[in-house]
């Protein structure tokens, strides 16, 4: 299978700086191995800043081979962040979400993740989530106790209840069979708290490559209000 990629990430329209990362930061198509990735950092002054970037480099070191799992990925990017902290405690306090998949020359994609990013895969006109929230509103709708329309404007929304950045994580870590023609998305969550996710499905629908629909989906993020950093990673599956 081939994958090719682009990522688009963008401060919004309200917020000083960007404490997204996104990896690979160039736009690429390869038949090899290849991890991408999403972090959202959180924190005082720079250290959201330093939170998502320290955890998605540790997350990709040695690169993209499968002998790494995205589980072993994302426990090294919380190892990475626990220790900057305790090597600095001006940065006590920081965190950040970690979203990536590693993708196989085979067709399947790894997955790990922790926090508020998603992933989703889009295929035959259908967008699916595929990850899902570590924040307080989505085990609300797990509960049954909002509705997942009610879950876009509850107060508590952007409570996190996973975070890499912890002494203990638990990550999420699943594997799917992709097909030629799908589209996955990896964002941070300034895209899907813009945008409901019949907007993102027709921002991919009309994009002809993963550039314009990178672009398209943070530019509609903006115009939607771009109260948060969007950062958006998408790759197109083909033989
Ligand atoms: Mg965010």
């Amino acid at each position: 299978m081939r994958y090719t990629w682009a990522s688009a990430t963008h401060v919004g329209l309200v917020r000083a700086g960007n404490e997204d990362s996104v990896r690979p930061v160039n736009d690429g198509s390869t038949e090899e191995p290849v991890v991408i990735a999403v972090a959202d950092g959180m924190g005082g002054a720079v250290a959201g800043e330093v939170a998502s970037r320290v955890a998605i480099d540790a997350a990709f070191v040695e690169g993209a081979t499968s002998e790494i799992t995205p589980g072993e990925r994302v426990r090294n990017g919380n190892d990475a962040v626990v220790a900057a902290v305790a090597d600095d405690s001006t940065l006590s306090g920081m965190g950040t979400t970690l979203t990536l998949g590693l993708f196989l020359p085979d067709g399947s994609v790894r997955i790990g993740h922790i926090g508020d990013s998603r992933l989703y895969l889009y295929r035959d006109d259908e967008l699916r989530q595929l990850t899902s929230d570590h924040t307080f509103v989505a085990e609300l709708v797990a509960m049954g106790q909002i509705t997942a329309e009610e879950a876009n404007t509850h107060p508590r929304r952007h409570l996190v209840t996973r975070v890499i950045g912890t002494p203990e994580v638990n990550v999420d870590e699943f594997e799917i069979e992709l097909k030629p023609n799908d589209r996955i998305v990896i964002c941070s969550d300034g895209l899907n708290s813009m945008l409901r996710d019949r907007e993102i499905a027709a921002k991919l629908k009309a994009a002809s490559s993963p550039s314009d629909a990178a672009w398209s989906l943070v530019e509609a993020a903006n115009a939607a209000g771009g109260t948060d950093n969007t950062t958006v990673a998408v790759v197109d599956v083909s033989l």
